[in-house]
């Protein structure tokens, strides 16, 4: 196994950097526990994706990345097997090969298997990724390997458990045959989309709606299931639409110090890149989700149940448009819908969820943007969770107001790892544990 001494960590998108003494890249599950067993506090990440302080800030970390072969595909259960750093584009690339697909999946191919399922990474229209996966085998922080199946009780506080419970070793998941979806994108008022809601999500298989703060507009994207041979019109919109981002990037180059130019710059988008319809067809993979994109991006994401959205919505529109709290959102803030599921840190734990992103198109200067507390305000107060790899602010007194397990899973973290090995300064404080520098509180 490789192993770099006193280095520094950097996140994906820079926010984040911290000095290490050691980084193992590990290749087998052996390495795996051995660099657990003899650390006192270690760390593993994957792609440096999430926001969220949760990844790295101790002395021994471990990069998973290498750690990412597809172990096997069982045909008759239409499952596969991986070990937990693989690529997610990767994983998809090859279930696609098989004819299978997982049914559910975020907007972004380059993270980790272990990074997304620690997080509780979603899409729309369905679970989250998690949700998918049957078995899996995690190290525990004393190095003993432990094998959970969709079975065991346990998997319910395994699926989404930040990487604090164990480290995931081998991952498989249930696949279902592969689908092609016919996509349909148009933008529409608010007042038009918004009531829609509960009735597109029974008639479509694929909803997301990109919402444009400060036009009263959102980005509309439908999906339904079609023979894959059924002919359609292709369209795609304009040649330019592809230089959103770069339009983007110049339009708010400057709001960190004059917020108010955000909901100028979102009406020149919304009108030079949000205004023209869209159809095409592909998998769920090919049609929906982003294959490249920039890394100035900084993000969080609340998601709130189904039945209040609507309520919540109208609250955070009314207090962005107040131009007196300087709580301008890039564009787009992005509307997806997980439906319940029983993991005890889910965002969608006994509740149909819809979950609501917030972006700062420039990451560097997220501290000053305004947005992120304004709507953390507003969705804690209904009961809204946050995104666990991405940007918020609430710690444990918030959190065991939301969470109905959260004191559970503190107490079988804490027996699980009773020495705190798996705790950086972010993770003690979001369990509210206390800060040691032996690893034993
Ligand atoms: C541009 C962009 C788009 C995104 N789109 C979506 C989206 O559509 N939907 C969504 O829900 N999220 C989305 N995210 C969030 C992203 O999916 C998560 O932040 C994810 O955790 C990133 O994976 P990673 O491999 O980079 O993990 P890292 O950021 O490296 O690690 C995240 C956490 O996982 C832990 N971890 C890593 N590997 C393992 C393992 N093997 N076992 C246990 N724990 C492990 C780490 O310790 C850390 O706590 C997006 C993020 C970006 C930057």
């Amino acid at each position: 196994m490789k192993q770099n001494k006193n280095g520094v960590w950097v996140s994906w998108n820079e926010n984040l950097t911290y000095n290490y003494k050691s980084l193992y890249k590990i290749t087998t599950e052996k390495e795996l526990q051995e660099v657990i067993t003899n650390s006192e506090k270690v760390r593993f990440f994957g792609t440096k994706q999430s926001s969220a302080d949760i990844a790295s800030g101790v002395d021994t970390l471990i990069d998973i990345t290498t750690y990412n072969k597809i172990l096997s595909f069982n045909n008759v259960e239409h499952t596969v097997t991986v070990q937990s750093g693989v690529i997610l584009g990767d994983l998809l690339e090859a279930v696609e090969a098989k004819g299978w697909c997982i049914p559910c999946l975020p907007d972004i191919n380059t993270i980790t298997i272990g990074g997304a399922l620690a997080t509780g990474t979603h899409g729309t229209s369905g679970k989250l990724l998690c949700e998918y996966m049957t078995k899996c085998s995690i190290v525990l922080a004393d190095g003993s390997i432990k094998v959970i199946t969709d079975k065991d009780e346990l998997i319910s506080a395994v699926r989404v458990s930040l990487g604090a419970l164990g480290v995931f070793s081998e991952i498989t998941f249930k696949c279902e045959p592969i689908y092609t979806l016919h996509i349909k994108e148009r933008p529409e008022s608010d007042d038009v989309w918004l009531p829609k809601i509960e009735e597109r999500l029974k008639k479509h298989d694929f909803l997301r709606i990109l919402w444009l703060p400060h036009t009263d507009k959102g980005y509309v994207i439908t999906g339904d299931k079609i023979d894959p041979k059924t002919e359609i019109t292709e369209n795609l919109g304009p040649k330019y639409l592809r230089h959103r981002r770069t339009a983007s990037k110049i339009l708010y180059k400057y709001t960190h110090i004059f917020p108010w130019i955000t909901a100028i710059a979102n009406k020149l988008l919304y009108r030079g890149f949000f205004s023209s319809t869209k159809e095409h067809k592909g998998s769920l993979y090919q049609a929906t989700v982003t294959k490249s994109r920039g890394s100035t991006l900084e993000l969080a994401e609340w998601t709130i149940g189904l039945d209040v959205f609507p309520k919540v919505f109208e609250e955070l529109k009314t207090e962005i448009n107040k131009w007196s709290n300087k709580s301008f959102i890039h564009i787009p803030m992005d509307v997806r819908f997980v439906y319940k599921d029983k993991s005890w840190l889910s965002y969608a734990y006994g509740k149909d969820t819809v979950t609501m992103g917030c972006v700062s198109r420039n990451a560097a200067t997220a501290d000053t943007y305004e947005a992120f507390k304004s709507i953390e305000k507003i969705f804690l107060k209904y009961g809204g969770k946050p995104h666990w790899g991405k940007r918020f602010a609430a710690k444990d007194a918030e959190l065991t107001k939301i969470y109905d397990k959260w004191e559970d899973f503190k107490l079988l973290r804490k027996e699980l790892d009773p020495t705190n090995k798996f705790l950086n300064p972010y993770l003690t404080e979001l369990f509210n544990e206390k800060q040691t520098t032996n690893g034993i509180t």
